[in-house]
């Protein structure tokens, strides 16, 4: 075997702290290295051409870099020795910045701990073998999970660029978030104006195909050929048949039933349509406050049905799609402010959340767009928001920033003075982060020109007096206590992961944060791509995001789907594990420990067998470790490249 080394300088990234002519010089005297040269940056075109050249000079068969993570440039080398004529997994790569020029300080010490790592590299590469990756089609249908604006922008993206959608909402209407707003910052336009068009492209577009009020059951495959089991719950009425009238719902007698929709500022009917905008426009009973479904009694809504679509002996349906790409935009809720027990959250009926206020705010919510207090239907004067309630408050275990919260605040101060012009609203701010297009203008016109004070301090508490709030806080400003007299306080609580959000990325086996946020697959270059092939981020699910930023990342998971989905074909990495079927002695630990679901018992000759579902296998080798026999080795990781690796460390 013929082996070639280059070692990069990444500029003084790496030469800052190691001595790349001295590694590559301690590399010519390892076995079956022909040729070992530092250079300067051995990704750029020159190095890369570089390494072409000298496989071709000295008939390589195989090549290791030593420079920057494998993550970013694997593939870019790859592709280059492929171009220079051999097989692409004939590559090797040590990680010299991460795992040394980066964390070592001492030059010498990091020269050396380069010097092994090139050492177990090429041992390593000495017992590669070429790999073929396999071909296999594409179905190219995609799934959207979440309809908010994200999910919304994502389906209309991937539908006009041609490719069939299903699109997945868990409440009855798509929507999210953003059809519950009033007005939008930085813009002031009305939200449902802005939104409702775009809802209705949905349900109007021939290539979607909407599943409202279902959630993902459980989803198997693998990038181009997944099977997503999905749970249609039961609504009590026949949608095929529901036009949407209402009429079910002005005579359902059952008025008390929780108003999600309205985020239960005031009550609705056990049938209800959660909002005139709502797509699909359908009435669903809600069984915890229907009479008929509690008690066999009453049944007025399928009397006056006109369609005769209510069913109330309906139960939930499984439907199976298969897709090639899911893009997962589930959003986000809201921090749970009755931990706050200091202001008075759930207590207080005038101590609301920045989202019940958005329903207050708007025209289509319970006070018709009059801003009423909730206890007595007065219209505030005095109005108090507390912003950072569960965000940056490491004793809530919510030390991030909320990231919308401040510019809601600003927005819903300006919409206050123009609701009631005499009114006055005070802020209590930690910080003003505002660091959009117009952002920073706008928080300042809601203090010049809209009047909102704002006082720069945590509030410590909020209390009764009379039909009043005092809402007392620091004024770290001026050095002293602030009390405001409150009619109204409006908490800007902040955002956290959607519930549900570990399971659902247990399900479809993607990364999240200790949040439960999800996680992209690189920070910088990958951000909306998962660390499981065919599965995209986009939205607030990822982290809080205002919407402009939902949208540019809806449109990109839909741009990065349509990008997959260019190919006839797809590869799989071919870096598997494979079982030696001799040895596999048919204990299944690989079946109940591959977290991909990519090993499955078999009958070979009458006796169990483990099997490696090569498109679903994600290489990460847990098999390989748990099979107590060594019956399962993962290609280009065996035990004997391992051990290789090892031997070669010891022996430096
Ligand atoms: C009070 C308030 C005011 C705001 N005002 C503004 C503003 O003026 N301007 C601005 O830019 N931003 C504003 N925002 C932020 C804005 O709400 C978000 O940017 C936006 O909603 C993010 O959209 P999304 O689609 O990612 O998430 P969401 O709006 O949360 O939508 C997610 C959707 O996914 C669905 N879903 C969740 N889990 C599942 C599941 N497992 N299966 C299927 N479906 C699921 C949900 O039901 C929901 O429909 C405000 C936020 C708040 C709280
Ligand atoms: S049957 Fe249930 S939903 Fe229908 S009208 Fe009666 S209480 Fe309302
Ligand atoms: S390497 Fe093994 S455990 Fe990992 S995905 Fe492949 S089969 Fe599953």
């Amino acid at each position: 075997m013929k082996i070639g080394v280059f070692v990069c300088h990444c500029g003084s990234n790496i030469a800052g702290a190691v001595d790349p002519a001295k590694v590559a010089e301690s590399a010519r005297a390892l076995p079956d290295v022909v040729i070992a040269t530092d250079t300067l940056y051995a990704c750029s075109e020159p190095g890369q051409q570089g390494i072409i050249d000298a496989v071709k000079e000295y008939e390589l068969d195989g090549v290791v870099v030593a420079s920057c993570t494998p993550r970013m440039h694997e593939a870019t080398f790859r592709r280059a020795v492929e171009r220079a004529g051999i097989n692409r997994y004939m590559f090797e790569m040590a990680n010299i910045r991460e795992h040394v020029s980066w964390i070592g300080k001492d030059k010498e010490a990091n020269t050396n701990k380069a010097a092994e790592l090139v050492g177990m590299a090429v041992e390593k590469l000495r017992r590669d073998r070429p790999l073929i990756p396999k071909q296999f089609d594409i179905n190219k249908r995609v799934m959207i999970i979440g309809g908010g604006v994200a999910g919304i922008q994502a389906a209309l993206d991937c539908a006009d660029g041609g490719l069939e959608v299903i699109l997945v909402e868990k409440t009855s209407s798509i929507g999210g978030k953003m059809a519950k707003l009033d007005k939008t910052f930085p813009t002031v336009d009305c939200s449902s104006c802005i939104l409702g068009p775009r809802m209705v492209d949905v349900a109007q577009h021939p290539n979607i195909t909407l599943y409202a009020y279902s959630e993902i059951e459980s989803i198997s495959g693998y990038v181009g050929n997944f099977q997503a089991n999905i749970r249609k719950k039961t609504t009590y009425v026949d949608w095929e048949l529901c036009t949407g009238c209402g009429l079910c719902m002005e005579k359902c007698p059952s008025k008390k039933s929780t108003d999600h929709f309205n985020e239960k500022v005031g009550v609705t009917t056990a049938i209800n349509i959660p909002f005139p905008q709502a797509i699909p426009k359908k009435a669903v009973i809600d069984a915890e406050f229907c009479t008929k479904l509690i008690k066999g009694k009453c049944g007025v809504c399928a009397k006056v049905c006109p369609s005769k679509a209510i069913k109330y002996e309906m139960e939930d349906e499984v439907v199976t799609e298969n897709v090639g790409a899911v893009v997962v935009a589930t959003g986000f809720d809201l921090f749970d402010y009755s931990v706050y027990g200091e202001y008075g959250a759930g207590k207080y009926p005038d101590v609301i959340t920045s989202l019940q206020y958005e329903r207050l705010l708007s025209a289509s919510g319970p006070t018709g767009g009059h801003i009423k207090r909730p206890s007595d239907g007065k219209e505030p004067k005095n109005i108090v928001f507390i912003q950072c309630v569960g965000s940056r408050d490491k004793s809530v275990d919510r030390p991030y920033c909320s990231g919308f919260c401040c510019m809601y605040t600003a927005k819903q101060a300006i919409l206050t003075k123009d609701h009631i012009p005499d009114s006055q609203s005070y802020v209590f701010y930690m910080d003003i982060r505002s660091p959009g297009k117009m952002y920073d203008e706008f928080t300042r016109r809601a203090m010049e020109e809209y009047g909102a004070r704002y006082i720069r301090g945590r509030v410590a508490m909020v209390y009764p007096k009379g039909e009043k709030y005092i809402v007392r806080g620091a004024d770290t400003l001026m050095g002293t206590t602030a009390e405001i007299e409150a009619d109204l306080v409006v908490l800007a609580v902040g955002a956290e992961a959607a519930k549900g959000s570990p399971q659902l990325a247990e399900k479809l086996r993607i990364s999240y944060d200790k949040y439960g946020f999800f996680m992209e697959g690189h920070p910088k270059l990958k951000p909306v791509e998962t660390n499981t092939a065919g599965v995209y981020l986009a939205g607030a699910c990822q982290g809080p995001k205002d919407i402009p930023s939902s949208v540019a990342q809806g449109s990109a998971a839909a741009a990065k789907v349509l990008g997959l989905f260019s190919k006839d074909k797809l590869e799989s990495d071919p870096q598997v594990s494979h079982v030696e079927i001799k040895r596999c002695v048919g204990c299944g630990k690989c079946v109940e420990t591959c977290p991909f679901g990519a090993v499955k018992l078999v009958d070979f000759r009458g006796m169990p067998k483990a099997e490696v579902i090569e498109t679903v296998c994600q290489g990460c080798g847990i098999c390989a470790v748990t099979c107590p026999q060594g019956a399962i080795q993962l290609e280009h990781f065996t035990d004997n490249q391992i051990l290789a690796e090892v031997n070669a460390l010891c022996r430096s």
